[in-house]
């Protein structure tokens, strides 16, 4: 069977892969772009989908700008099932195939399911338009809802669930909120925070099993039923395609700093990628939207110029609005020294980790301003007194303005 042509295929229509395409066309690039997408819908962006999505619904505003027809194709809605890296073909779910010169996956991540899944059905999760749609419409018919997970997934949908007045249940199996991603006092303090508003927030509760009727069992004993129930216990990578494919995996598609697999032409973006650090030489793999965004940017320069373009180093980074509380991380999460800057009693501050007087790490609550300034400064290797930047008293502004030209 004789196929189709591509200069380049792309993946994935999430954030990273279109990223890539629309950042391609942007530096000019002449050659035929595919972009093979899983989800039927034009591409959209996910982070509102826990936050201004539920509260008004507006799918329109979801949607990345519209890339030229005559250089981008998307093929939505038919997933590609087999990479033949020999040949150079991939072929999708409702049998067509294409031949590539390169490829790129940027197949992002699917959420952990809790086993066994016997109630399938009566338990939800939120990583798509379709999911988001659900959760929605459900939530007008509910009085109750149960957030197994205390990540951003199950705060953002707290406080959603809140507005619009559910007895809310989250329950966690670690003794912290968002234990992964923010240091320990910010997690004191969400929890504090969403507890004032009414949710019943249960840590160190792992489940023991869920009923088929929906009813989760905790391992301590306790039963909790609710209307509708929403797992968000964290991702796996999808890269089952790119493993069958004979391409490195290890949770994730492994890529050095130019995001190229153990396979010529074959590079991995976003989500789905684990990859080396060029400071410390380990894989690691990140699961924020900048980051996503930031590699795809990065991976555009090195197709374009694929001799001249600088391995990748980033600082990637997150923010997670929970309905008065913003909260944004980047870098370290627990380090030698930490250091607060700003008042917890008022909401807003940040929090700074240290090593060896150089800042690893920052996570600020309500202060967008400072943490921007102070994000950029993470990974530059230069030489700060904590308690000079800790005072509230100091001008971070001018003090960084010097490091960061
Ligand atoms: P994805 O967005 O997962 O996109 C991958 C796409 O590839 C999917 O559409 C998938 O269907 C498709 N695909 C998979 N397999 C195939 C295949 N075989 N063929 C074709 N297509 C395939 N991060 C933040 O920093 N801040 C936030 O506030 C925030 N909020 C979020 C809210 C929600 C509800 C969710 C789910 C995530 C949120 N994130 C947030 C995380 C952020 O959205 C992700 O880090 C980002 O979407 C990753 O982008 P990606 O393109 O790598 O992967
Ligand atoms: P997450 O950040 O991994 O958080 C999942 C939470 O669930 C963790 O606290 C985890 O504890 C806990 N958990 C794991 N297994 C459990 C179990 N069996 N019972 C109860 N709790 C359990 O994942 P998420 O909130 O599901 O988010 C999914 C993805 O979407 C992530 O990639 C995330 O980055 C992204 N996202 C990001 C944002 C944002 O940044 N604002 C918003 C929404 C989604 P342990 O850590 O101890 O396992």
């Amino acid at each position: 069977m004789s196929s189709d042509f591509s200069d380049i295929v792309v993946l994935g229509a999430g954030i990273a892969g279109y990223t890539v395409a629309a950042e391609l066309i942007r530096a000019g690039s002449q050659q035929r772009i595919v972009v093979i997408g899983e989800e039927p819908d034009a591409p959209y962006d996910r982070p509102p989908l826990s936050k201004e999505f539920l509260l008004n619904g507006d799918e329109s505003a979801l949607h990345f700008s519209e890339l030229p027809q005559s250089q981008v194709e998307f093929w939505l809605g038919d997933p590609a099932v087999e990479v033949d890296t020999g040949q150079r073909v991939v072929r999708t779910a409702n049998g067509r195939s294409l031949m590539w010169e390169r490829i790129i996956f940027a197949t992002g991540t699917v959420p952990r399911s809790v086993e066994p899944s016997s109630a399938a059905g009566r338990i939800h999760m939120l990583r798509t338009l379709a999911d988001a749609r659900w959760i929605r419409e459900s939530v007008c018919r509910a009085s109750s809802i149960l957030l197994v997970g205390g990540g951003p997934i199950g705060l953002e949908l707290a406080a959603y669930a809140r507005n619009q007045d559910l007895k809310t249940t989250v329950i966690d199996a670690a003794d912290v909120l968002m234990a992964r991603s923010i240091p320990t006092v910010v997690g004191e303090h969400l929890y504090r925070f969403h507890t004032q508003r009414g949710v019943e927030v249960r840590l160190k509760s792992p489940i023991a099993r869920i009923g088929e009727s929906g009813t989760v069992y905790l391992v301590d004993g306790t039963e909790i039923t609710a209307d509708m129930t929403v797992v968000g216990i964290g991702v796996r990578a999808n890269d089952e395609l790119a493993h069958r494919a004979g391409i490195a995996t290890e949770d994730g598609i492994l890529v050095d700093e130019w995001f190229r697999t153990n396979v010529p032409s074959v590079f991995a973006v976003g989500d789905v990628a684990r990859q080396r650090s060029a400071a410390t030489g380990l894989y690691e793999r990140n699961e924020t939207w900048s980051s996503a965004r930031d590699q795809a940017v990065a991976l555009a320069k090195i197709l374009m110029d694929p001799e001249g373009a600088a391995p990748f180093v980033g600082t990637p980074w997150f923010w997670s609005d929970q309905g008065g509380m913003y909260v944004q991380g980047a870098g370290s999460v627990r380090a030698e020294l930490q250091t607060i800057r700003g008042d917890l009693a008022v909401e807003s501050y940040s929090v700074l980790q240290w090593e060896s007087g150089r800042l690893v790490g920052v996570a600020s609550v309500n202060s967008p301003r400072e943490f921007q300034l102070l994000r950029k400064v993470i990974g530059m290797q230069a030489s700060l007194d904590p308690d000079e930047i800790s005072d509230p008293g100091c001008n971070l502004k001018m003090r960084l303005k010097a490091l960061l030209q």
